[in-house]
């Protein structure tokens, strides 16, 4: 494990998954409130693991239950990876006019930029559009990194499948802009037929337990 740790965890990215947002929320309670807009952001630190966390990333979409942002636009197809397209197959899917045209897209490009985060997660529940997936552990990043043991830590502590390739392209989601940045990334697709507390109860401890795990190691 390298000295100083930091971990970028994002939740609430589509309006339609409260849950992951709801889960963050609680799992992030006791950390210090950094920023405000366009979306709140927390940290946490202690002994050399840093975290930031963004429960509701998509402040909007979570209140008007949408998926996309004010604008309509999917803030996982607007990152600024080298895969994203103006095109694409459902409206749900709108990548935005340009890449990193949504104020959301633009305050994660800089957090990210600025906090450099030795892995990102990111929290939905596999609410689909038009491919259906199972819950899993998604995994963007080399097979042979640290990165993916800790994928495989989590896997096992949640038991949700770990998978490499969710079945479908992603032009422009944080897993793809994650990969040009070489940076490990985990999209963890909880159960969507959950509501707020049997997602709680489901996964709030193996979390909270992959936290201590990756805390202790420091
Ligand atoms: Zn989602």
């Amino acid at each position: 494990m390298p000295q100083g740790f930091r971990l970028l965890i994002i939740a609430g990215v589509h309006g339609q998954e409260p849950q992951s947002a709801f889960l963050l929320e609680k799992i992030s309670n006791d950390f210090t409130l950094v920023e405000k807009e366009p979306c709140r952001v927390f940290s946490s630190s202690k002994n050399d693991l840093e975290i930031y966390s963004i429960p509701r990333f998509n402040e909007y979409g979570l209140l008007n239950k949408i998926r996309g942002n004010e604008n309509k636009v999917d803030l996982n197809r607007n990152l600024p990876a080298g895969n994203w397209s103006k095109e694409f197959s459902h409206i749900d899917y709108n990548p935005g006019p340009i890449a990193a045209s949504e104020p959301e897209t633009k305050k994660l490009v800089s957090l990210i930029k600025g906090f450099e985060p030795d892995l990102i997660i990111s929290i939905h529940t596999n609410h689909f559009v038009t491919v259906k997936h199972p819950p899993q552990v998604n995994f963007d990043g080399e097979l042979e990194s640290h990165g993916f043991k800790l994928a495989q830590m989590l896997s096992e502590l949640i038991n949700l499948e770990l998978t490499c390739d969710i079945g479908y392209s992603t032009p422009g989601s944080l897993g793809s802009y994650a990969k040009d940045l070489k940076i490990p990334c985990i999209t963890l697709e909880l159960d969507d037929e959950l509501d707020n507390d049997e997602s709680l109860e489901r996964y709030e401890m193996p979390l909270k337990k992959f936290l201590g795990a990756v805390y202790k190691a420091q």
